[in-house]
């Protein structure tokens, strides 16, 4: 009888945990139903990665005298770190089983949350004791919970093709992206300025898809879609978003560069591609139109915006990059009209 009120409040945060669509969120919610179920003190969790047979650590979310805190945007290249050599961490990820050692203020433990064969992240949370077994049964039960749910939310936000990010998770994230900046935006013009200098959508189209389909065959067409996306994971960096928009169209959500730094990654890109021998298929071309982002705008504006340098690219010879500011300085297009919405190709 004396376990009764403690499944009453596992079954409660079950229910909260699995209330939320959004990652970060869903992150947050698992360290305060670790919190609240068990006697940890401190929690933090680490998204892995792998890289050159090497893993990588980013701090997802974590908790500051029981308070618990969230980052909702991928990691840039110097918020990762390596692996210690040795370190708890390491062991528990190459033994892929829970690892405790004892600290200053009492213990640390290590869990890591594996999916299929790879480990996807790492919580290490503080105790001024050693758990029981009864609290490590309840953590390895909501861990699981929460690794076969982020499983489901995972597979729900890409697309199955391409394994790239889908267009209803572009949908939902950018229109949040928009909100937050609206949020922390004291000085509305200086925001607006810092935005438009550093934040920027891009949308790409394969030129010519159709032509690649009715000579080599759909399947050929979808193997293209794939290179395609393996070359945009190579070409971008880790904190950019890379998303199928449908059919041969992509999206490239990019942070902290100035327009320079756009311009030549896109630049890039259309090159690497463009020399990209694709089997059988030979030489593919893309067009590229960017904008930027702004905090007064919509979504579908800045869509839009991309949307209309890419629609000039396309009109002029294609296998070009074209800037919406760029054009409008230059009187080569018209300043789109604010009401006007995204129509893609
Ligand atoms: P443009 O240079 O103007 O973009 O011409 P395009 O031929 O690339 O553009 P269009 O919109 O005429 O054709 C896109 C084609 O993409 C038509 C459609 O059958 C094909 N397509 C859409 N989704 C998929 C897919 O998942 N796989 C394959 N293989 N083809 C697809
Ligand atoms: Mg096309
Ligand atoms: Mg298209």
């Amino acid at each position: 009888m004396r376990t009764f009120p403690l499944t009453g409040k596992i079954l409660q945060h079950l229910e909260t945990l699995t209330r939320y669509r959004d990652t970060s969120l869903l992150k947050i919610s698992l360290m305060n139903t670790l919190l609240s179920l068990t006697r940890i003190s401190e929690v933090r969790l680490y998204d892995v990665f792998e890289s050159e047979g090497e893993h990588l650590l980013a701090l997802s979310a974590w908790s500051e005298q029981g308070e618990v805190h969230g980052s909702n945007d991928s990691p840039s290249d110097d918020q990762v770190v390596m692996v210690e050599i040795d370190s708890p961490i390491a062991q528990a990820l190459s033994t892929q089983k829970s690892v405790a050692i004892q600290s200053v203020s009492g213990y640390q433990t290590c869990v890591p949350i594996v999916l299929g064969d790879k480990p996807i992240a790492i919580f290490e949370f503080d105790s001024e004791q050693l758990i029981t077994d009864h609290e490590q049964d309840v953590l390895d039960g909501v861990i699981g919970v929460f690794r076969n749910y982020l499983d489901l939310l995972r597979d729900s936000q890409h697309d199955t093709l391409t394994g790239l990010l889908n267009r209803k998770t572009f949908d939902f994230g950018f229109a949040g992206l928009l909100a937050s900046y609206g949020q922390e935006s004291t000085h509305p013009s200086e925001d607006l300025r810092r935005v438009a200098d550093n934040h920027w959508l891009a949308v790409m189209d394969i030129d010519h898809f159709k032509r690649i389909n009715d000579k080599f065959g759909h399947l050929y067409g979808d193997e293209v879609l794939i290179l395609m996306a393996n070359l945009m994971r190579t070409s971008f960096r880790r904190h950019d978003r890379l998303y199928r928009f449908g059919g041969e169209e992509f999206v490239v959500l990019m942070r902290n560069v100035d327009v320079d730094g756009v311009r030549s990654k896109l630049e890039k890109f259309r090159q690497s591609v463009e020399q990209h021998e694709f089997p059988q298929v030979g030489q593919v071309t893309i067009s590229i139109g960017f904008a930027p982002i702004m905090t007064s705008d919509t979504p579908s504006v800045v869509v839009g915006k991309a949307d209309e340098a890419l629609y000039f690219a396309k009109e002029h010879g294609r296998n070009r990059v074209c800037g919406y500011d760029e054009l409008i300085a230059s009187g080569e297009l018209a300043p789109m009209k604010s009401n006007q919405d995204a129509d893609f190709f």
